[in-house]
């Protein structure tokens, strides 16, 4: 089921173009990747899907049908610009985010409660705002956006600034929500946090949408020929692989030969005696294919 449906979006700032028709699907229950350089248009389609700004064309589908105001209940939204500056206490504010949505305030200082236990700061709940650091305050407004479990959840660059532990903690988050029907929209730069968790992608640059599908889909697309291979004893030379090179670790790296698919070079190294304990057709890195498609836009 399409959840989210971006359709014909074209926007400019005066003269200056920020979307150019940019239409794709976001299907329900995903974690979906939004990537795209800086100035790609990115933060202008969250705002569109957001009801922040209009579109100067097209429109959005949310849940199915045209989005209106009630919608925006279901959605949440934690932007770039973060920072809170108040002397209220932790657990107020994030009562106050959660009422926003539409829960009682019970309900809401509740979850905030226990929301708190999930990025292991319980501690900071009657702590005023001003007091927390900004890896403590990242970790509030992210807890803050999730406690009213959203439908749909946009979260522009959540982990920039973070320490490991505190990116996977919001990783596991974001995977609890995906096992949970929930589907998140993950605006980041940080391409190993695409192949580690988003099920799709949509990279946008200069306003259009230039690759879209599944992450393993998209990462084939883009890749060349490749396996790596682990043999116990010397690689039998066949037709099939071209241009063997061991690396350092004394795996081959083999290039198919035209037009051959990897189960027929594994066939031929198999009829040929080799004993293989790992045989990985290579899946070109997101970084590569971000940098390669943006490139081209820009020659
Ligand atoms: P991204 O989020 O991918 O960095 P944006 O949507 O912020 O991209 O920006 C897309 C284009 O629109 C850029 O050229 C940017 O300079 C321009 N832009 C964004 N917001 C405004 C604004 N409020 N006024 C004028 N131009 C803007």
């Amino acid at each position: 089921m399409i959840i989210v449906a971006f359709d014909g979006l074209t926007k400019s700032y005066g003269h200056t173009p920020a979307l150019g028709g940019v239409s794709f699907d976001v299907p329900s229950g995903e974690i979906f990747g939004l990537l795209g350089p800086n100035g790609a248009g990115k933060s202008t389609l969250i705002r569109i899907l957001m009801d922040i700004i209009r579109p100067d064309e097209g429109r959005v589908l949310l849940f199915g049908e045209p989005r209106t105001r009630a919608h925006l209940d279901r959605l949440g939204y934690l932007p770039e610009e973060r920072g809170l500056y108040t002397k209220l206490p932790v657990v107020e504010v994030m009562t106050y985010f959660g009422a926003l949505k539409g829960l009682t305030r019970a309900e809401s200082r509740r979850r905030a409660l226990e929301w708190l236990e999930k990025v292991e700061l319980p501690h900071v709940a009657s702590w005023k705002i001003e007091r927390l650091s900004k890896g403590m305050s990242q970790k509030v407004q992210i807890a803050a956006t999730l406690l009213s479990d959203p439908e749909v959840c946009v979260l522009d660059e959540p982990t920039t600034g973070l320490d490991p532990v505190n990116v996977r903690l919001v990783q596991d988050l974001l995977v609890e929500r995906r096992r949970n029907g929930r589907t998140t929209i993950l605006s980041t730069h940080q391409m190993n946090q695409v192949e580690a968790l988003c099920d799709r992608v949509a990279l946008i640059n200069q306003g259009k949408l230039v690759v879209y599908g599944e992450v393993g889909e998209v990462r084939r697309r883009y890749s060349r020929p490749e396996v790596r291979i682990a043999v116990r004893g010397p690689l039998p030379p066949v037709a099939l692989a071209v241009a063997p090179v061991q690396e350092d670790d004394g795996t081959w790296r083999v290039t198919i030969s035209n037009g051959a698919q990897p189960g027929d070079l594994l066939r031929a190294l198999v009829e040929a005696g080799a004993a293989i304990d790992r045989f990985e057709p290579m899946l070109a890195p997101m970084e590569d294919i971000f940098l390669r498609v943006v490139g081209e836009g820009r020659a």
